[in-house]
């Protein structure tokens, strides 16, 4: 397909997305699907027990709805900030059942769909997220959590020549306003993973990779202890703004003086954003451990993952336990249900031609990787914005309705460094976030049925493209 075909889709699609956008669409056309976390990640926590649901009346200073990074991250920070106030977190389902428990693990820096930024931004951008890494570390390390993560570096691989160059100079710039990304060609990503078809690759030694679930899990009982009051099965179904708010449960009603939308994907089904983002599907899986001699055998000796430069982006983490975790990679190891649906039914099995496609794509990455046999299998439902920003800000007449969400696949990080930006909005000293371009960034509009899903479809199965967009 030609560029400027692309283009011309392209245009249409925004086009059609800012004319349909003064429509509404009936909530109760959907519903909320909440799918049981099957990841490799949840399997490192077996015992884990939910806490009984709400059952009657509560009352919040702060009510935190969702409970995956963003939610336990706000906890976390709003609970160490301000300890006299009542913190309650609601999960639908078991924390940690959303992406922040089923993702690839990378951990990585950078806020994805900034778009062109200054110099002196650049620098505060990665601070921000390379102090976010920093500060998971110290959180385990201070809490003595049993979480497995590594932090010795992750690739960004490139597959062409020309982009590889680009890197290249790229990397001359921000080690000139000090940034220390390293450049490395073929031969020496090859030295710490092997992989095959590519002419270099970033690689930022700050990086890694994280055991999402086993981390908020962990932090379950530090926020316990510090009075954070966590429901889980706990559905929110409604939410009544005002200078109290009142959010609903099936058996229950918290009255909260103020609420974060911790909730991503979810979040359009609580009737909020429902026009600013969709909510993407992503297959991953993940290997039994590899033992020393197949490590080196298929070339992974000593980087916490990589990921690559083309649009239906591929990724790959490494645990310490020795798995590997493989996702995207093709059109099909990616979806997007009609109607907005947040749970891809019947996965595994309904996704198999997904994961096989995947792990050929890992096969061709990396030699010998395809004969490894696939322990783990599942999906993930994430927030995707047209531009893949993310924002993190405050809304509603009282300004008391908190919320972050939009990563794309760049969350880890992000996510947790929500909780450090809505505490600082919410006590008014958010000097360290002011300008950025996440906080309070709005977003272009999406179509909306059933627009949305043929949009979805001509964009990635006739372009081959996602909307992509550079992250720095
Ligand atoms: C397959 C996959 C791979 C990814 N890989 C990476 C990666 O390698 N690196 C990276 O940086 N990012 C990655 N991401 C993105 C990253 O995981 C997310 O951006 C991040 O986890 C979002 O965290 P969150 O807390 O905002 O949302 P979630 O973790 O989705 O949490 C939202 C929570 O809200 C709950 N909820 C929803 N609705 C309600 C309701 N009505 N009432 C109560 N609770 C509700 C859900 O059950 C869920 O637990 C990936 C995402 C996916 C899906």
């Amino acid at each position: 397909m030609s560029e400027s075909l692309t283009k011309r889709i392209e245009y249409g699609l925004i086009r059609a997305a800012s004319g349909m956008s003064r429509l509404g669409y009936p909530l109760s056309w959907e519903k909320l699907e909440i799918d049981e976390n099957r990841s490799l990640w949840a399997s490192y926590t077996p015992n884990y027990t939910p806490n009984a649901s709400l059952n009657g009346k509560d009352t919040a200073d702060l009510c935190i709805i969702g409970g995956g990074y963003t939610g336990m991250s706000t906890a976390y920070h709003f609970s160490e900030r301000y300890p006299e106030k009542r913190v309650v977190l609601l999960e639908a389902k078991a924390l940690a059942n959303g992406a922040s428990g089923r993702n690839g693990g990378m951990m990585l820096n950078w806020v994805y769909g900034t778009g062109p930024m200054s110099d002196e931004m650049t620098q505060r951008v990665y601070r921000a997220t390379s102090s976010m890494i920093t500060g998971i570390d110290n959180i385990i390390k201070k809490h003595n959590l049993d979480v497995s993560y590594r932090t010795d570096g992750c690739f960004e691989v490139f597959t062409d020549e020309q982009r590889a160059l680009e890197a290249k100079e790229e990397v001359d710039y921000l080690n000139s306003i000090g940034i220390p990304i390293q450049f490395l060609d073929a031969d020496e990503v090859k030295k710490r993973i092997n992989l095959n078809g590519i002419y270099g690759g970033l690689f930022d030694p700050s990086e890694g990779q994280l055991n999402g679930v086993q981390f908020i899990r962990g932090l379950k009982p530090v926020l316990e202890a510090r009075g954070v009051q966590i429901y889980e099965n706990t559905r929110v179904s409604k939410i009544t703004e005002g200078r109290t708010i009142e959010v609903e449960t099936a058996n229950g009603t918290i009255k909260a003086k103020a609420i974060v939308l911790a909730t991503n994907g979810y979040t359009g089904k609580l009737g909020y954003f429902r026009k600013s983002f969709f909510p993407l599907h992503s297959h991953v899986f993940a290997t039994d451990p590899l033992d020393e001699e197949t490590s080196k055998k298929i070339g992974w000796h000593s980087t916490a993952g990589f990921s690559d430069d083309l649009n239906r982006i591929s990724y790959a983490t490494k645990t310490n336990e020795g798995h590997v975790v493989f996702g995207g990679g093709s059109n099909i190891s990616y979806g997007y249900l009609f109607n907005n649906r947040t749970a891809f039914p019947n996965t595994p099995q309904s996704a198999a031609p997904a994961f096989d496609d995947m792990h050929n794509t890992m096969g061709q990455y990396l030699s010998g990787s395809r004969q490894l046999p696939r322990v783990h299998q599942w999906t993930g439902t994430l927030a995707i914005t047209l531009r893949r920003n993310c924002s993190m800000g405050v809304r509603g007449e009282h300004k008391n309705v908190f919320y972050a969400f939009g990563y794309s696949g760049h969350g880890v990080t992000a996510a947790n460094m929500a909780g450090r930006v809505l505490t600082d909005l919410y006590s008014k000293s958010d000097e360290p976030w002011r300008d950025m371009p996440f906080v309070n960034a709005d977003f272009s509009p999406i179509p909306l049925e059933p627009f949305r899903w043929m949009g979805y479809q001509m964009m990635t199965r006739l372009t081959g493209r996602s909307p992509r967009e550079p992250h720095r």
